[in-house]
């Protein structure tokens, strides 16, 4: 049934789209239908309808963090459109859930609030921040974030709702996985300061704001992780698997295991302890320890670990989702094998999945 009740509204129509054409791995087929929704109101509307009708839904931002299936999908996307930014000079931040994020950072920076300069340059909406609590250099949304207004699909609700209540994990919140609910805006808290929040990877050093922004913009650039049309290497869905965190005697082991393949790796294994006492482990270093090298399989392939950062699947151009799926299964396994442990993946999977 290609009608959907979206028909009712007056949503803007994304005629033929296909999924490939909406995310930045760029793999994807054809919805049955697919629309842009301008407003909060609209999203919540075409939500309640389509689930009121049953209809399968994909609700979709910047398609960052997506592995879609080919072929035909038994789904409707709703593109979340509203893309409102209100910046005050309290460090108050709203923004539509269309709104894309690194717009969001740009104008704090530009009003120098402080608080999301380290998020500069993550790809997507400001409406999926909160999904996966997106995360780099140390800073997390969750850090910010105050509330989010939703329209609960189990209850029909549009309300506002705390931070507190999502759960808010590494890469994680109760909205990720469940779709339980439409992101509609966003609120953040941030800090007036000329000064940037301490940068990890420059050892906690904080620099004026704009400085910041440019720096991560730079580093990120030269790991391929600011997307650019031009570069295969961003053609991904960002970091694909999670750092795996894992018990402090496992992570011994894994040392050790690293050792005996080559002196000195299990002193060098990078560990970040958790507050809990676990310890996230970097699932680039071990993929690469594992033997995957950057551009791995070979420059022939379709689907490619990026030639800048071994933790991208990258398209290079002609690959399908089963091309993806394919050296996500290789790596993952081989790092198994290796060391025996569970890489899981970070972006959502639709109509597919690794095992
Ligand atoms: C090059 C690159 C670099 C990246 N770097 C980082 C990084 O440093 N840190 C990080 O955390 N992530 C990173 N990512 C992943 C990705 O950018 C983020 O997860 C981003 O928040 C996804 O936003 P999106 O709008 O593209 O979401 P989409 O891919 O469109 O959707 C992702 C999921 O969120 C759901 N969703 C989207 N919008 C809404 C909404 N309004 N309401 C309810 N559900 C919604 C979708 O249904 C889907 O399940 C990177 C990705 C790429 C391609």
């Amino acid at each position: 049934m290609a009608e959907t009740s979206a028909t009712h509204l007056d949503l803007e129509p994304l005629d033929g789209v296909r999924l490939k054409d909406l995310t930045t791995l760029r793999v994807g087929g054809a919805p049955r239908a697919a629309w842009r929704a301008r407003t909060a109101e609209e999203l919540a509307h075409a939500v309640s309808l389509l689930d009121a009708a049953g209809d399968p839904l994909l609700i979709l931002g910047g398609g960052s963090n997506l592995v879609v299936a080919d072929g035909d999908l038994d789904l409707t996307v709703v593109v979340a459109g509203n893309d409102d930014i209100e910046v005050r000079a309290d460090g108050l931040v709203r923004a539509g859930a269309g709104a894309v994020w690194d717009d969001v950072v740009a104008a704090a920076v530009d009003a120098g609030l402080s608080g999301i300069e380290t998020l500069s340059g993550i790809p997507g909406s400001a409406g999926a921040t909160p999904v996966q609590n997106v995360g780099a250099y140390g800073a997390e949304v969750g850090d910010v974030l105050t509330r989010v207004r939703l329209y609960n699909r189990e209850t029909g609700v549009v309300e506002w709702v705390p931070a507190n209540d999502l759960d808010l994990a590494y890469r994680y919140s109760n909205l990720k996985f469940t779709g339980r609910a439409a992101v509609l805006e966003i609120e953040l808290q941030l800090e007036p300061s000329e000064l940037s929040i301490p940068l990890r990877h420059l050892g906690g050093k904080q620099l004026p704001l704009k400085e910041a922004r440019e720096e991560i913009l730079r580093v990120r650039a030269a790991k391929g992780m600011v997307l650019d049309a031009d570069d295969h290497d961003t053609w991904s869905a960002g970091s694909f698997f999670t750092n795996p965190v894992v018990g402090p005697e496992q992570a011994d082991v894994i040392a050790r295991a690293a050792e005996a393949e080559r002196p000195g790796d299990g002193d060098a294994m990078p560990r970040y302890p958790q507050p809990d006492g676990r310890v996230k482990l970097s699932a680039a270093w071990l993929i690469e320890r594992a033997g995957f090298h950057r551009g791995f399989p070979d420059d022939k392939a379709p689907a490619r670990l990026s030639t800048k950062h071994t933790l991208a699947l990258t398209n290079r151009g002609g690959a399908g989702a089963g091309d993806v799926v394919k050296l996500a299964r290789t790596v993952r396994d081989g790092v198994r094998e290796r060391f025996g442990v569970e890489l899981v993946p970070e972006p959502v999977w639709i109509g597919l999945s690794l095992d």
